[in-house]
């Protein structure tokens, strides 16, 4: 399971850079671009089944933040939003030229204090 993965993944570099203070981590949020072929609900499903699996996580929260595609357009020299995977500018200028959406990574990362 794709999904499966990408969380193990995450805890991975969480517990590479909070060590022992990987246990007070408190929220997890993600973003994923549209491009990046990850499911919101998929991985919050992976996620749940994790914490589940490892006791001392499961306290900790999750949310995926999804990016739009944007694309650049050499004509106006300006970025557009890609909708319904229609890769043209409002000019008319198509461009296959991405400069978000594969984006996958870990945004905010919000440790207790107390
Ligand atoms: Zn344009």
């Amino acid at each position: 399971m794709h999904e499966l993965s990408i969380v193990k993944d995450i805890f991975a570099t969480l517990e590479e850079h909070y060590k022992a203070k990987v246990e007070d981590i408190q929220k997890v949020e993600i973003t994923a671009g549209l491009l990046s072929n990850v499911q919101p609900v998929l991985i919050q499903n992976a996620f749940d089944a994790f914490i589940t699996e490892h006791q001392m996580y499961k306290h900790m929260e999750l949310e995926v933040v999804v990016q739009d595609i944007l694309a650049h357009c050499t004509s106006c020299n300006r970025d557009f939003k890609v909708e319904y995977h229609r890769f043209v500018c409002s000019c008319g200028t198509p461009s296959t030229t991405i400069v978000q959406g594969n984006e996958l990574y870990i945004s905010k990362v919000i440790v207790r204090t107390t």
